[in-house]
């Protein structure tokens, strides 16, 4: 199985080491052929300026939405939820509100139980972090913080607030490595 991490920019690395920790081959995304034959895809967290900026420099937007449009599995985090969202590449029908947890909260962590991905709540670490603004009917809440939804999905597209990969527990990116290889059946 090939996934691949979007990675003009932020934290594209952790994300390969955990796909390398559960036997996932991780591919790091940096031009159009990159993308060809992938069987899901990562938008890390970092600077979603700068993560949307090295899409379209490197002409990326094309080849992500021709992934979307397959229903291939995608998984964003933190910037990553941004990137997705209408105002940016228009994979999931959610509008962000950026750093939306303010300065006093610039990083913080917290339980976030995540039924239909794990069993047991996660450890869920927040850096700056975007919630969901608006969402349209058809996205599902798998989880709220504050009264705002930090996990969401829509079909073949998942986006957390948060950043799994900077905990010591696989179990998001094996349920994501789960949900491409069921859609690649
Ligand atoms: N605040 C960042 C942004 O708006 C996201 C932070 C992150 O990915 N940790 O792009």
């Amino acid at each position: 199985m090939r996934i691949g991490v979007l990675a003009v920019q932020g934290g594209f690395a952790v994300h390969l080491t955990h796909l390398g920790s559960i036997g996932a081959a991780g591919i790091e995304v940096r031009a159009p052929a990159d993308l060809r034959g992938l069987d899901g895809l990562i938008l890390p967290g970092g600077e979603s300026t700068t993560i949307s900026k090295g899409i379209e420099s490197a002409g990326l937007a094309e080849g992500i939405r021709e992934h979307h449009a397959e229903r291939r599995p995608i998984l964003g985090t933190c910037a990553g939820m941004i990137v997705a969202d209408r105002d940016h590449l228009g994979l999931i029908d959610i509008t962000t509100r950026r750093n939306a947890f303010g300065r006093q909260l610039a990083s913080f962590e917290d339980e976030i139980a995540l039924p239909g991905i794990t069993d047991s709540p996660v450890r869920a670490v927040f850096i700056r972090a975007p919630w969901v603004e608006q969402l349209g009917d058809s996205v599902e809440v798998l989880a709220e913080l504050r009264g705002h939804p930090v996990a969401v999905r829509q079909e073949n597209v998942t986006a957390l607030s948060f950043h799994p990969e900077l905990v010591g527990d696989d179990r998001i990116h094996a349920w994501f490595a789960g949900r491409c290889v069921r859609s690649r059946a």
